[in-house]
């Protein structure tokens, strides 16, 4: 089986764009079905997301289409946001295929706007089940150029009630087009559709076989995605581990981590593809003989390590399959020694961690991540312990000599001022160890924050809460922005999350080159700006918060969350069975 990319015969434009996002090797999902969806085969695969699924369709999808204009490819996916996700993958994976131009389409989106890209010739539709057959009621969207259409969860678009649209869309198609249909699960009703509009599909199905996991203790923590950093920094700072491993999913990932930890200190380097053999023969001779604390790799660079005494095994990013666990944690706990595994899991990975278990039936327990505190007491009694030895090891004369000239300078009186001197300097200590954060709050800022009333489910966890509706509001600048990889979805995410405001009280969100500017209620401001400046990391950036006092920078550039307009009325068309799943659809667009 192939292992590469290169080897699985994509285009060099489709190999730069993988390589740009770092991606190192295929996921098994994408080594099963990138071939035979290039020659043009029908087939479907069992993928839940986080297998790389969206790349294992799109990357065909995308080495098929064409410049000239016209919808070649379809995607149907159950929701707004997923819709919209996929069609950014796809884009990311187009960079440098710039006439295909991909086009996302769902319900809530003023049609307006949909029906010029459209009558522009997009190549590339994503679209939701609903919104799709309303274009092609209208005529604005026609199939009868399409070579590839895509099911993405299937599964769940048939339990959202689009059976009927699906086979509509299935049915207008060109007989002759590349079916394709993903799903997480196999039920009867998708067999069906299955048998009735796909010719002889390809069954791509990652078999798993039962799989022994070292006897170490294991944990999961839940997280956001962008709370991983600081989650990171947590177990580091609480475990103070001499040698540990962390891996994630992308050389990109593996450069902003070793960075970050290297900024705080950390004896870190990090390990990946890109690197030449003499550049991994310093890094892994630095790790070996304990110059270095923390390595940070990709699982291909991790293949050639060979090192017996690593105290524990990160998953920064949770591996993509069963496999890839048991390969990864298997580099703790070696030679008879104690290990430890620690895997962070968002809230659409959770299943992941379900399956690993299922077949390793080990006890993968769900941990509570260090609150400031927790590390706080434990960096305090870690530096007390040190003070402690160093008293016993004695040789403080010259030392002393210091403080007794410091006290005749400053307390002449010989006041007893030694146990307030000893205080002030480990304030002094933990201070500079902890920067700001020295103020240690009693909540955990890193707690996922319970679901929102609006949520129906996972895939909705992260989506931008509703806009203000009224009220003062003052503007916060932040020191991070586009260049950093700040985006409106992380920044509301660390502000609401540090500071526990909701993100009803955040209103416009502009994000510059350098810095980002934050409209939030007034009479919240002055918390959060203090709540950022303790110490909260943004896009691996600390932040660093103000009060912008200057004009509005742009105010028509400026992100705008909130309900965006509903379709005009002339425009809704009366299809009495789908109006509830309309409504749904709509109702997504928060
Ligand atoms: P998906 O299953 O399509 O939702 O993908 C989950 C995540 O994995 C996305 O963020 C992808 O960008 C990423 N991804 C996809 N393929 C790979 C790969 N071969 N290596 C690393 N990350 C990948």
């Amino acid at each position: 089986m192939a292992a590469s990319f290169e080897e699985l015969g994509l285009s060099r434009e489709l190999l730069k764009a993988v390589a740009d996002l770092g991606f190192e090797e295929p996921s098994p999902i994408q080594i099963l079905a990138i071939p035979p969806l290039l020659t043009g085969r029908d087939a479907v695969g069992q993928a839940q997301t986080g297998t790389g699924k969206t790349a294992a369709f799109g990357l065909p999808l995308l080495e098929r289409t064409t410049e000239s204009k016209g919808v070649q490819a379809l995607v149907l996916c159950p929701t707004r946001e997923l819709a919209i996700q996929v069609s950014e993958e796809l884009s990311k994976l187009a960079a440098y295929r710039r006439s295909i131009f991909i086009l996302p389409i769902y319900g809530g989106q003023p049609i307006e706007r949909q029906i010029r890209a459209l009558a522009k010739g997009a190549q590339v539709v994503v679209g939701t089940p609903g919104r799709v057959i309303d274009h092609l009621q209208r005529g604005t969207l026609r199939l009868d150029g399409t070579r590839m259409v895509v099911l993405d969860e299937a599964d769940e678009m048939l339990d959202m009630g689009f059976r009927e649209d699906i086979e509509l869309i299935l049915a207008q198609s060109p007989e002759d087009c590349q079916k394709v249909l993903f799903s997480a699960t196999m039920p009867q009703p998708i067999r069906d559709l299955s048998k009735r509009f796909l010719r002889e599909p390809e069954m791509l199905t990652i078999a798993h076989k039962m799989l022994t996991v070292p006897a170490i203790e294991q944990l999961y923590y839940e997280v956001r995605p962008y709370q991983k950093m600081d989650a990171l920094c947590r177990v580091l700072d609480s475990e103070g581990f001499r040698k540990a491993l962390v891996f994630c999913a992308t050389k990109r990932n593996v450069d902003e981590i070793t960075v970050h930890l290297q900024q705080r200190g950390y004896q870190a380097d990090g390990l990946h593809g890109d690197l030449n053999q003499t550049q991994r023969d310093r890094v892994m001779g630095r790790f070996r003989s304990d110059g270095l604390e923390i390595l940070v790799a990709t699982d291909v660079a991790a293949r050639g390590i060979d090192v017996d005494d690593v105290d524990a095994v990160i998953n920064y990013d949770i591996p993509h399959d069963v496999e890839g666990y048991v390969h990864r944690i298997g580099r703790t706990g070696r030679a008879g020694r104690v290990g430890r595994a620690f895997t962070f899991v968002t809230v659409r990975e959770q299943y992941k961690i379900r399956e690993i278990t299922r077949y390793t039936k080990a006890r993968i327990t769900q941990g509570q991540l260090p609150t400031l505190r927790d590390v706080h007491n434990i960096r305090t009694s870690k530096l007390l312990e040190e003070v402690r030895s160093t008293l016993a090891e004695g040789a403080l004369d010259r030392w002393r000599l210091l403080v007794e000239d410091f006290q005749a300078e400053n307390f002449p009186e010989g006041e007893a001022v030694a146990r307030d001197m000893a205080a002030a300097l480990l304030k002094l200590l933990m201070q500079r160890d902890f920067g700001a954060q020295e103020a240690v709050s009693e909540s955990d800022p890193l707690a996922v924050p319970p679901r929102p009333a609006f949520d129906d489910g996972p895939r909705n966890r992260e989506q931008r809460p509703r806009r203000r509706e009224s009220g003062p509001m003052s503007r916060l600048h932040l020191n991070v922005g586009r260049t950093h990889g700040a985006t409106p979805r992380a920044l509301v995410g660390a502000i609401t999350g540090e500071s526990g405001i909701s993100g009803q009280s955040i209103g416009a969100i502009d994000i510059r080159n350098a810095f980002s500017v934050v409209e939030v209620a007034a009479e919240l401001a002055e918390g959060v700006l203090v709540t950022l400046n303790k110490g909260v990391f943004i896009s691996g950036v600390r932040i660093s918060a103000k009060m912008d006092e200057g004009p509005d920078p742009a105010p028509r550039r400026a992100f705008k969350p909130g309900p965006r307009r509903q379709p005009s009325a002339k425009f809704k068309k009366p299809r009495g069975s789908t109006t509830g799943r309309k409504q749904f659809e709509q109702s997504q667009d928060v």
